[in-house]
């Protein structure tokens, strides 16, 4: 059996939200009432197509299990329950085994986080964003303040031993927004992981809107960066490893099934806009959840396209997702000249063989990596 094989991670796209929010443009769908039971039927019907596949034939395990979305913790707990316990059923999965369950704080209750933990859910990815009431409303985020350490005491109290916080930085300058009070609170419910993601302003979300009418202004690059490096100073004192150009942990806790994208393992992606790949193949379903039940419901494929990645291609993406992480890539991976420059002006180190990129250089990973394509 090749190693390659021998670790396989299942990405599970829930794209139900309660509202919009101002900044986002991921595949979601706005409903009111959850149809948890249809999504989990389509979900698992998808799930049952790939036992011809290679990847479930030749890999013994799956390792992580990630429930994305949307907002997977607006599913009905039993319907969750249902979920995990069926591809249990069908495949084996890794004892110890990182089971992370997206939850948004309104959804997090008593109840929910007993019934997350029954189901095998040993971690939660919070979507806090920040503490600041107008910055929260302005986002068209549901939850209040507020509600964020409620459900912090709430998931320690059911047993979550290993919980993320989300954090949003680089917001408009007319919001006032207090980055270094943000991140103070945010450890002081003491995580054991937290993302930190810049604002970008996407096309066709409300934000979008706001700023081609001018009634929204993105922040200078200036301070992008400023916020960007006062978080790592925050986090670097407060005992966190900065692993990755987004996402920082305490000893043994790195995000598991997010490294194994960035080790490009291979991984199975169901749901609607979920993406799927192994080597140099890569897939994705349809994107909206609608003509994703609908394909389901006349019992035809719900894969959009596929790919077969070029070498070309499978350079580019060893280099974004290796320099994304603090474990760098192998000097030889890159062309000399280039790592010398980088490494001249502060934008990479090298130790050990392997070039690393700085702070500064992950300020600049995009433009990096565009010099050596
Ligand atoms: S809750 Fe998350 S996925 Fe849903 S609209 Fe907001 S940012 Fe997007």
């Amino acid at each position: 059996m090749p190693d390659y094989f021998s670790r396989v991670h299942l990405y599970i796209h829930v794209p139900f939200c309660a509202r919009r929010c101002s900044y986002c443009d991921f595949a979601i769908a706005v409903r009111r009432e959850v149809p948890s039971r249809a999504f989990v039927d389509a979900v698992l019907a998808e799930w049952s197509t790939w036992q011809a596949h290679r990847a479930w034939i030749e890999s013994p395990a799956l390792d992580t299990i990630y429930l994305g979305g949307g907002t997977p913790s607006h599913l009905d707990a039993p319907e969750l329950d249902r979920l995990i316990s069926a591809i249990r059923r069908d495949r084996p999965v890794n004892r110890g085994a990182e089971i992370t369950l997206e939850a948004n704080p309104e959804d997090v209750t008593p109840g929910n986080a007993a019934a997350w933990i029954a189901a095998g859910v040993n971690r939660i990815s919070l979507g806090v964003q920040s503490f600041d009431d107008v910055v929260l409303k302005w986002m068209h985020r549901v939850h209040d303040a507020a509600a964020v350490p409620a459900a912090m005491s709430m998931l320690r109290s059911a047993g979550f031993s290993n919980v993320s916080v989300d954090l949003i930085f680089a917001l408009p300058e007319a919001l006032q927004r207090d980055w270094l009070r943000d991140l103070e609170l945010a450890l002081a419910l003491e995580p054991e992981h937290l993302s930190l993601y810049g604002l970008t302003i996407e096309e066709g979300t409300p934000l979008g809107r706001w700023t081609a009418r001018g009634e929204s202004k993105p922040p200078p690059d200036e301070r992008y960066a400023a916020e960007y490096l006062v978080a790592h100073r925050a986090l670097a004192s407060a005992g966190f490893d900065h692993y990755e150009v987004s996402n920082a942990a305490r000893d043994g806790h790195r995000a598991r099934h997010n490294s194994a994208y960035w080790r490009r393992a291979p991984f199975i992606g169901l749901g609607p806009s979920a993406h799927s790949g192994f080597g140099t193949r890569r897939s994705w379903n349809v994107r909206e959840w609608a003509s994703y039940q609908r394909l389901y419901a006349a019992g035809k494929p719900v894969q959009a396209e596929e790919e077969q990645l070029d070498p070309e291609q499978l350079r580019l993406e060893e280099l974004y997702l290796g320099l994304r992480t603090s474990d760098g890539l192998a000097c030889n991976l890159i062309p000399a000249g280039a790592a010398r420059d980088w490494v001249a002006n502060g934008w990479a180190r090298t130790t050990d063989e392997r070039l690393r990129l700085t702070l500064e250089g992950w300020l600049r990973l995009d433009a990096l990596v565009r010099s050596v394509a």
